[in-house]
């Protein structure tokens, strides 16, 4: 059993003990559900597991008591650990000889007698010429009738399916299992040695349990097989005696020790055998259930479903292709993903059922970059004097980088064809003055530009920074008046709203930057050619569509300070052209990054004082807290006290938190900007962009709780200045695992080599935020394997090549396949 299984189910006893109060932990079980995810994660849990057990977490305190036991046996459900199906149910704590519980899952499926659970094998149906030239969900076929055609399924139990989001025959042979247990690796008790962490089968021969001298209860069965006996001990946990019966087969699993000499096993985790699925298959699938399912039940009917039904399913995959990559046909690749032959076969059948997904979501990519590129957009140019006398105006050189993408952007805006362009540039590469020149191009023509930010800070800082640009320029006329570049944020006054949607409407105002209030309702621009969103991962694909809805066709760029991993770039994005700017401006030095430890934290303060003697800045990031905003507002509250009346009296150290009113948050900044404070507290709000070039400290408390990428936005906040600039990173803990990865940020400052750490770490779904982490839901294949991604993007990219419609008769399956995988409602994988 994972290290994180255990360490819940440790908790979930001691929470029993106090009677589902919520009290094992500190604040809460809702507390355990970030770190139990992220050991889960690293442990290999299925990521289509997590969430449901962290939202489990979640509603843990609003529950009456007695659903809160049923909520954790839900959790050992899900996460297959039987010993919680054992927690004592607090209905019934003062008897608890009574018989068990028979709702859930464990203890009803022994009320199933063998002859029950006969696995039935329905005649198989050959797979006839004719039936495959039937699409995958052709009715004639069935793949999409309900569930009740299968046998044993009726009304009721189809409901309970639906519950696991199973409506049709199809979504049953794509509902995998979640682990395998392998019966075929088994060691017998014969060959078991002290210190080894194993899985036996055994029948219990006793089961009795009686008191020590110290008033514990100790229980004991004792199991043997055809080569030995060993010994199952418990201590104060008598209710095993409910559940282990002479006679029974069980499977058992943990640390074999020695206990006077001879074998024992304390506390394992045992589970009752289905002696019919040990006999059919030495692999046995362990599916995802929910209340009213068995494991056993489900076993079987997937049994009878895949049997049956795995042969009907056409394969869209031309041969040519599975000749290639080697892979099985569709029906042989469902049938071993259920109940595999062997290791290898089940590897065969996933990589095959992997390399569909990717093969479709490239597909997908693929046409919608086909479709973007048959539109037609105004065309800006302009001369290479014009360009040039403005970046001469800036006060720095431009990198090569920056020249590049600026070329990128001149040469796509000359196209005839929307500009569809992700711009990746590290934090501090200086993406915005690139941004800006480049809808300069478009205004110069008199076309109009929004420019999109996630905060109202960061819109406020662009804004200044934009104003400068076209309006305030030394050696050229400047492109625009003042009030011809314009905020718009959530706080902008009724009269300033009603000239600035006024001034967009008939034209005069040119250049709008502002927030998501920008994509509301009643902004209507004359003529919007060009879009900028900043931060791209913190809007969702709704919101930049709605922004770029505001005009026709315009040209859309899209900026990212976190690097985006090759695998990711392909995928996710890979309906984007990308320029990418890996070139920090001359003159910059890498941030000093280094780890403390609580304990040293003076450390760090003594480093605040020398640097702010400097005449320098700092930054003090206060973590995330689990309970939310509020409660993370109060720790930096709190924190900004502590550190102002007890550690620096003399200095002034300033607040910024996430529930401040976005005007005082402006303010702040400004001040601190303006260097009205020396220290600035804060929640994880000063994320983005934010820049303040004095600052050469950026503390991060509690930073075992950020992501890699994440971490390296804050630093990207300091080092803004030639001057040596620190990042000092206080994780909570000493020597737990999450430090390791804290060890990256001090080998490296390059943000592509931590964006694939914390991809790898964290998964596509968080490394991208929850509201991109829509297409991350796939079912086998991993986001993150670039072998299989460019290998299924070469074959997609032929196939398009050869066919853009997929109009061919040999396509008719895949175009089928392609428009299953990308419902039309959500657009055709417009992701941009
Ligand atoms: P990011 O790419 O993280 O969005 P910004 O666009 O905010 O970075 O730029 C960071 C800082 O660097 C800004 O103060 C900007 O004026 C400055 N900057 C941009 N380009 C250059 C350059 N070529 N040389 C020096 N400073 C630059
Ligand atoms: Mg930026």
């Amino acid at each position: 059993m994972p290290l994180s299984s255990e360490k819940l189910y440790k908790i979930f006893k001691l929470e029993a003990e106090f009677s589902y109060e919520n009290l094992a932990v500190v604040g809460g079980l809702q507390k355990l559900a970030e770190s139990w995810a992220a050991e889960a994660r690293a442990e290999g849990t299925s990521e289509s597991l997590i969430p449901a057990i962290t939202s489990i977490l979640h509603r843990y305190p609003d529950l009456d008591i007695d659903d809160r036991w049923g909520a954790l046996l839900e959790i050992g459900d899900l996460l297959s650990i039987p010993k919680i199906a054992h927690l004592p149910n607090p209905a019934r704590r003062e008897s608890t000889i009574k018989k068990p519980e028979t709702t859930k899952g464990k203890t009803q499926e022994k009320a199933i007698t063998p002859a029950q659970t006969k696995v039935s094998r329905p005649k198989r149906i050959k797979h006839t010429q004719e039936a495959s030239r039937y699409p995958i969900a052709d009715t004639t076929i069935g793949l999409d009738a309900s569930t009740t055609v299968i046998r044993g399924v009726g009304d009721k139990q189809a409901e309970h399916l639906k519950k696991l989001g199973l409506s049709n025959i199809e979504d049953m042979l794509y509902f995998f299992p979640r682990r395998y247990d392998d019966y075929s690796s088994l060691k017998t008790i014969g060959q078991l040695q002290f210190g080894e962490e194993v899985t036996i089968i055994a029948r219990v021969i006793s089961i009795t349990t009686y008191p020590t001298k110290r008033k514990r209860k100790i229980t004991e069965a004792v199991v043997s097989d055809t080569t030995g006996t060993i010994r199952l001990l418990w201590f104060n946990q008598d209710y095993h005696i409910r559940y282990l019966r002479k006679g029974m087969f069980i499977s058992i699993s943990g640390k074999v020790e020695s206990y006077l000499g001879r074998s024992v096993i304390y506390h394992p985790d045992y589970e009752p055998i289905d002696q019919q699925q040990l006999h059919t298959n030495r692999i046995v699938p362990v599916y995802p259930l929910t209340a009213k399912i068995t494991q056993r039940w489900l076993r079987r009917t997937m049994f009878n479903t895949v049997e049956y039904w795995s042969e009907r399913v056409n394969d869209f995959m031309p041969d040519s292709i599975l000749e290639e990559t080697q892979l099985p046909d569709i029906s042989t690749a469902l049938k071993q993903a259920h109940f595999p032959d062997s290791q290898e076969e089940l590897e065969q059948a996933r990589q095959r059922i992997a390399f569909d997904e990717i093969f479709l979501l490239q597909l997908g990519v693929i046409r919608q970059k086909y479709q973007w590129q048959s539109l037609e957009s105004n065309i800006y140019t302009v001369s290479d004097e014009w360009l040039q006398e403005r970046i001469t105006s800036l006060p720095f050189e431009l990198t090569n980088a920056q020249k590049q993408t600026l070329s990128d952007l001149r040469k796509d805006l000359a196209s005839g064809h929307p500009m569809n362009r992700l711009l990746q540039g590290d934090v501090g590469s200086g993406k915005t003055v690139i941004a800006g020149l480049g809808m300069a191009i478009v205004i110069a023509s008199g076309a109009q530009a929004a420019f999109m930010a996630p905060t109202s800070i960061l819109a406020e800082q662009h804004y200044q920074n934009m104003l400068e640009l076209f309006t305030d320029t030394e050696n050229t006329v400047p492109l625009l008046q003042p009030d011809q570049v314009r905020l718009f944020i959530g706080d902008t006054s009724k009269n300033e709203r009603e000239d600035i949607l006024q001034g967009l409407n008939d034209g005069r105002i040119k250049l709008l930057i502002g927030t998501h209030a920008l994509i509301e309702d009643p902004v209507t621009f004359n003529n919007l050619q060009m879009v900028v969103v900043d931060e791209q991962h913190r809007f969702g694909v709704k919101q930049r569509a709605a922004l770029r809805n505001k005009g026709h066709n315009p040209h859309l760029l899209v900026m990212t300070a976190t690097p985006i991993p090759r695998s990711l770039q392909l995928t996710i994005f890979g309906d984007l052209d990308v320029s990418v700017m890996d070139e920090l401006p001359a003159g910059r030095q890498p941030v000093d990054t280094h780890i403390l430890y609580p304990l040293e934290r003076e450390r760090a303060y003594t480093l605040i004082r020398s640097q702010v003697e400097k005449g320098f800045q700092a930054f003090v990031i206060y973590p995330l807290v689990e309970q939310g905003e509020h409660e993370e507002t109060k720790a930096a509250v709190e924190e900004q006290q502590r550190l102002q009346e007890e550690v620096f009296p003399d200095l002034k150290v300033g607040l910024m938190h996430g529930r401040m009113h976005p005007d005082d948050k402006d303010n702040t900044m400004r001040e601190f900007r303006n260097k009205q404070y020396d220290i600035l507290v804060s929640t994880s709000v000063v994320e983005v962009g934010v820049d303040i070039p004095d600052a050469t400290v950026m503390i991060i408390e509690g930073a075992n709780r950020f992501g890699l990428a994440q971490l390296h936005q804050f630093r990207g906040r300091v080092g803004r200045r030639a001057e040596k600039s620190y990042c000092i990173l206080i994780p909570e803990t000493k020597n737990s695992v999450d430090n390791e990865r804290l060890v990256a940020m001090t080998e490296t400052n390059d943000g592509f080599i931590l964006a694939e750490r914390d991809l790898q770490q964290r998964g596509p779904g968080e490394f991208l935020g929850t509201r991109q982490s829509g297409y991350t839901d796939l079912k086998m294949a991993q986001l993150t394997n670039i072998r299989v991604i460019e290998k299924a993007r070469r074959h997609a990219q032929n196939i398009f090549e050869e066919d853009p419609d997929l109009t061919a008769a040999d396509h008719e399956l895949m175009l089928r396949a392609l428009d299953h995988f990308w419902p039309a409602a959500e657009g055709t994988g417009d992701m941009s």
